[in-house]
């Protein structure tokens, strides 16, 4: 007999540790599946969001977990994209309508009705997820599911990151924070050609950029990142992956004329200041960028599976969860941290 019931780590109030507990493990209803979770990453967007950083909270309670890799254990009605057996991977954009202007013109991912995995749906801190065929990505079988769990959001969001930040291979790219996102985007940046600087606070973080192919790396404790890259050149785009408001203002101090900024990280503390007069006559863009569609994550997982990309993490238990997230906002980690549910 099936289980009925299962394990899962739950947000209850936005200032108490999450809670590990059996809750009712999930029926699919029509056009979803249920999943059996193999591998959960934790993005730092699972900290903000059991923290209610954000000006839209979570409904309480909930589960986190938006890297949620596994195998279809059920399929309710109508499911057509996906069968039992198959290996799947379930992202933040865990709904949208498909027929607004923005899903039917490859921005599924500004959709307005859409859902969020582990935010407004319930997410793969658990041993079961239940999520929208059509929005599961299918993993390939020479990716592990290890691996794939990190690059469902954060390879996939610093993919088209680096999409939207037009950088080109004669691109200077400064890439701020090193963590689970900055790792990708820094190899992103580098699949596209350009030369990468890779900002951070920590010099672990800072020496894996170099390993990853960074060609030039800057300790903002010990340097000032601005003039650094402005000896450099100036970056033609910089993208902000730290969390943390300074690093937005010195990611834009450090643009050429004509350069992008691309917000990412989306810290607590929401404002930063943008001169009005160097911004106009610098010609700089600044754009904000949300995850990515399937496509992008297909794309993404291509691009390892052909051997282009490495995925850095260390695994813990889901058990261990509230001091995964303390590791985390210390910065005390490689890359990612994933939690192994097989
Ligand atoms: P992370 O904690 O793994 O990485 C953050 C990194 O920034 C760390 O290495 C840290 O040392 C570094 N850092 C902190 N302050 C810094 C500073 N002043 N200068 C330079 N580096 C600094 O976090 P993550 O999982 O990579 O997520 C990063 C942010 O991106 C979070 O706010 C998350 O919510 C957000 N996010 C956004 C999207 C999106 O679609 N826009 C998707 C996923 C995550
Ligand atoms: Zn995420
Ligand atoms: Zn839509």
């Amino acid at each position: 007999m099936k289980k009925q019931s299962m394990q899962a780590a739950v947000v209850h109030e936005f200032t108490s540790p999450l809670r590990l507990e059996e809750v009712a493990k999930p029926e699919p209803g029509p056009g979803e599946i249920v999943v059996k979770i193999e591998a959960s990453g934790l993005c730092h967007t699972d900290i903000h969001a059991a923290h209610g950083d954000w000006p839209v909270k979570p409904k309480l309670p909930f589960i986190p977990g938006h890297e949620g890799v596994g195998i279809v254990e059920m399929v309710g009605p109508g499911v057509i994209e996906v069968k039992e057996g198959d290996r799947v991977a379930i992202p933040w954009l865990g709904y949208a309508c498909g027929t607004c202007e923005y899903c039917v013109s490859g921005w599924e991912t500004l959709c307005e009705k859409q859902l969020n995995t582990g935010y407004f749906l319930d997410g793969a801190y658990a041993e079961y997820a239940k999520a929208f065929a059509r929005y599961v990505g299918k993993v390939p079988a020479n990716v592990k599911s290890l691996e794939a769990a990190p690059l469902t959001c954060a390879g996939v969001t610093t993919y088209k990151a680096v999409k939207v930040s037009g950088a080109r291979s004669t691109d200077l790219v400064a890439i701020f924070g090193i963590g689970g996102l900055g790792h990708m985007a820094l190899q992103y940046a580098k699949i596209a050609g350009a030369t990468v600087v890779a900002v951070d606070l920590v010099d672990e973080k800072l020496e894996l950029a170099k390993k990853l192919g960074a060609d030039y790396t800057v300790n903002g404790r010990t340097e000032d990142p601005v003039e650094v890259i402005k000896k450099l050149g100036g970056a033609d785009a910089a993208i902000s992956l730290a969390v943390s408001p300074r690093a937005f203002e010195q990611a834009f101090r450090s643009l050429r004329r004509g350069g992008t900024l691309t917000f990412v990280a989306l810290p607590a503390d929401n404002y930063m200041q943008l001169p009005i007069f160097e911004t106009v006559l610098n010609g700089n863009k600044i754009v904000g960028s949300i995850v990515g569609t399937r496509l992008d994550l297909a794309e993404v997982f291509d691009l390892h599976a052909a051997g282009k990309t490495h995925v850095i993490y260390e695994t813990r238990h889901l058990e261990d969860v509230n001091h995964a997230f303390e590791e985390v906002e210390q910065a005390r980690i490689p890359a990612r941290l994933v939690f192994d549910m097989s």
